[in-house]
């Protein structure tokens, strides 16, 4: 059993409260650490240390070519232990380590790439209409920032959120779920020997109902953001108006994955299956909602029930391990309660549709990948987020069809779009209201991309250059060269 402690102003700490949540290997069902339960007084302590590592010290003197430089010796100290991280993370949350090994490159391209983004950051100098004037735009950090992580990729989320708020100046709190705090501590662990200064970085654990409201509501947080569930992400995101704090959301999905009879067809089916069956479905952009041309919809089925039925569930350390379980007691039952709802709305299911046990399938959270088909689209099954391996398959006759149906649900995160029509496939890219579009692939990311949900999906973007803006405020500046008193003082200049 391995027993955590809070990360504060770059030591590690018990919690003011003295307790402790156990946290779950969900393959094993059982206990395998400890992390802190966090409460408002921790949340004080840690709001404190980023703010004076903001206002004083070396942070707040630091050049940004130097900020930049520690954001890439973290890279090289998440990969020098990256696969340590992702047993961490794999005990927690029952992600395939064949997954996790993959996710830790990516994690230290963030840092990489956020750390040569830091000392470009620039303003502008604008041509302002006033002769006598130059006009500066300045862009600084927004001040402390709080990271609320789900608990299917916290690692990843880390680097997401952390990497641009660290390159832009500011210091953050990272608040990681309470089924998956392990990996985000042990990283905190790793900042020492990077020379990043202490306060910089915190990790508070506990609940979100706790500490995190206690964060979210903090009068010293300037910047929240948010990786959850849209529910939880509208709550916080009321509580953040009342002190006009900024947020970034990234919420749920019912990601439409479309395909056309003039696709490649076993590309097609591939793509389908990872992306509702890969990570168990525990995806915020699952292609949850298979959209088939009428034409092929028979054949493609099969051709889908032959290969997800080949699907070996078992162990997430395993190498041969395709999916593993699913990572909370809570979503588990969640995902069962799902099958019940969409058989009672008269879907069929034909392949799957019950928890799965084996030998190998020890803990007792796997779930048969499911297919159901003769779903419409105002099923709850197809309208609402499962997050697990349900897929809905769905037909259509044309194009326009296709595109009604694809973005009639509340979210916009992700669609899938399977065509060897160029034209189609451009058409489709414009029409489909989604943060992201793949052509002819599905469940591909990139660190230099933006992503983000539009409609209930979320707020603003993470990655890519745009990311950098959710954690800076533009200031306007302007410097007047006339040495000559104002015509009239009552008068706007
Ligand atoms: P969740 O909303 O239950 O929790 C997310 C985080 O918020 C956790 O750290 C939790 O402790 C905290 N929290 C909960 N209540 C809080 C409160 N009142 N105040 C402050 N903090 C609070 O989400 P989850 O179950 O951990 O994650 C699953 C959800 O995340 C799914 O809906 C999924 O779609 C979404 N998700 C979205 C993305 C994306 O990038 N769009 C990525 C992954 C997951």
């Amino acid at each position: 059993m391995q027993d955590y402690r809070l990360h504060i102003a770059g030591s590690f700490v018990d919690p003011a409260g003295g307790e402790w949540i156990d946290s779950i290997d969900p393959y094993r069902g059982e206990a395998w650490a400890r992390i802190p339960r966090g409460t408002g007084r921790d949340a004080d302590l840690a709001v404190a240390a980023a703010k004076s590592a903001m206002a004083a010290g070396p942070w707040a003197s630091m050049s940004a070519t130097e900020r930049g430089k520690i954001l890439r010796r973290i890279g090289d100290a998440v990969l020098a232990n990256a696969e340590r991280l992702a047993r961490v993370e794999v005990r927690d949350n029952g992600k395939l380590l064949a997954e996790m090994r993959g996710q830790l490159g990516a994690i230290a391209e963030y840092w990489y790439y956020y750390g040569g983004l830091a000392d470009k950051i620039e303003g502008s100098v604008v041509p302002v209409e006033k002769p006598d004037v130059l006009a500066l735009t300045l862009r600084e950090p927004v001040g402390v920032v709080l990271a609320l992580t789900a608990w299917n990729s916290p690692l990843m989320f880390v680097a997401m959120k952390c990497a641009p708020a660290l390159a832009a100046g500011c210091a953050v709190v990272v608040k990681p779920s309470e089924f998956a705090s392990a990996s985000t501590l042990e990283f905190a662990a790793l900042l020492q020997e990077t020379g990043l200064p202490p306060g910089v970085f915190n990790v508070v654990t506990g609940y979100g109902h706790e500490i995190g409201a206690a964060l979210v509501d903090h009068p010293d947080v300037a910047k929240i953001s948010f990786t959850g569930s849209d529910a939880t992400g509208a709550r916080i995101y009321e509580t953040a108006a009342r002190s006009m704090k900024r947020v970034t959301m990234e919420l749920g999905g019912k990601s439409p994955n479309i395909v056309f009879a003039d696709a490649d067809l076993d590309a097609a089916a591939a793509g389908a299956v990872s992306g509702i069956f890969g990570a168990a479905g525990q995806m915020c952009t699952a292609g949850s909602r298979l959209l088939v041309e009428n034409s092929i919809r028979e054949a493609f089925t099969e051709r889908l029930v032959a290969l997800a039925g080949s699907i070996r569930l078992g162990d997430p350390m395993a190498p041969e391990t395709d999916v593993g379980p699913i990572a909370t007691a809570p979503q588990y039952r969640k995902v069962l309660d799902y099958l019940e709802i969409a058989a009672a709305s008269g879907a069929r299911c034909i392949l799957g549709g019950r928890p799965a046990s084996g030998p190998g399938l020890i803990g007792g959270q796997f779930v048969e990948p499911t297919i159901f088909t003769d779903v419409t689209n105002d099923m709850r099954i197809a309208q609402e987020e499962v997050f697990g391996p349900i897929l809905s398959i769905i037909g259509f006759d044309s194009e326009e069809e296709a595109i009604r149906i694809g973005n009639d649900v509340i979210y916009g995160l992700a669609a899938g779009v399977w065509t060897s029509d160029i034209g189609r496939a451009i058409r489709l890219s414009k029409a489909i209201k989604a943060g992201t579009v793949w052509v002819n692939t599905y469940r591909s990311y990139s660190f230099t991309l933006p992503s983000g949900g539009m409609k209930r999906s979320g707020l603003g973007r993470e990655s890519g250059i745009e990311a950098i803006g959710e954690f800076l405020e533009t200031k306007s500046i302007m410097l007047n060269a006339s040495s000559g008193k104002a015509a009239n003082p009552f008068v706007q200049q």
